[in-house]
């Protein structure tokens, strides 16, 4: 959502819109087999204790979440081995239309730079897919052919309104191999649904954990 109508002492400067792309992780549909996302609460004030303490406990994968080449690739980058200026880039929002798979066509037609990130708005984002907490296994996913045009066209990182760039149901997973192996991010499970298509600056910053092959992040777009 917006945030460009808060009062003004809460603006950071120089921005007048930031749209808040992640999703409440205790709510985000799991993808089937994943851990399912965990609070547990091990001293509460409302029981009596001193202070508010709570645990986690959640697939690396959950909610809004980079995926990392190590994900899929014997030897592939892990998360620290990127530097936090790799996670703030420009980003264009592209609107999909129609309920098929993103194709070549839906690419935008100008490019002015490489390193940029293209995020999908498609019809997952028009039916509310990621505030669903239950799995929809007919989500809109990316085309190999619309995938490898972004290897072409030097895309940094490529996001998608659901929670896998790949059709529910491919096991060999061609759009995420084809994307880590060109050392292209992913990032999954953004809700689009408020934002209008358009240019802005992505940033979408992973948890610092050694090892990881894939975070959630807080992404957020600002122009
Ligand atoms: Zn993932």
């Amino acid at each position: 959502m917006p945030y460009a109508s808060e009062a003004a002492s809460n603006k950071p400067q120089n921005f007048n819109e930031i749209y808040d792309i992640s999703v409440p992780l205790n709510k985000a549909p799991i993808y089937p087999g994943d851990r399912q996302f965990s609070q547990e609460w091990m001293e509460r004030m409302d029981k009596g204790d001193g202070y508010n303490l709570s645990a986690l406990s959640l697939g690396s994968h959950a909610g809004t979440h980079l995926d990392f080449p190590a994900h899929l690739l014997e030897g592939g980058k892990r998360q620290e081995e990127y530097h936090p200026g790799s996670f703030i880039m420009p980003a264009e929002v592209v609107c999909v239309p129609g309920d098929g798979p993103v194709l070549p066509g839906s690419l935008p037609e100008s490019w002015t730079e490489s390193g940029q990130a293209l995020l999908f708005k498609t019809g997952n984002s028009r039916r509310n897919l990621m505030h669903q907490a239950s799995f929809s296994d007919d989500f809109i996913s990316l085309s190999v052919q619309a995938t490898r045009l972004c290897v072409a066209r030097e895309v940094r990182l490529v996001g998608i309104d659901y929670i896998s760039v790949d059709e529910y149901g491919d096991n060999s997973l061609p759009v995420h191999r084809t994307l880590l192996e060109n050392d292209i991010l992913i990032l999954e499970g953004i809700d689009l649904a408020a934002v209008p298509c358009g240019r802005y600056t992505l940033i979408c910053l992973p948890l610092k954990i050694e090892g990881a092959e894939a975070s959630p992040v807080r992404a957020v777009l600002i122009r």
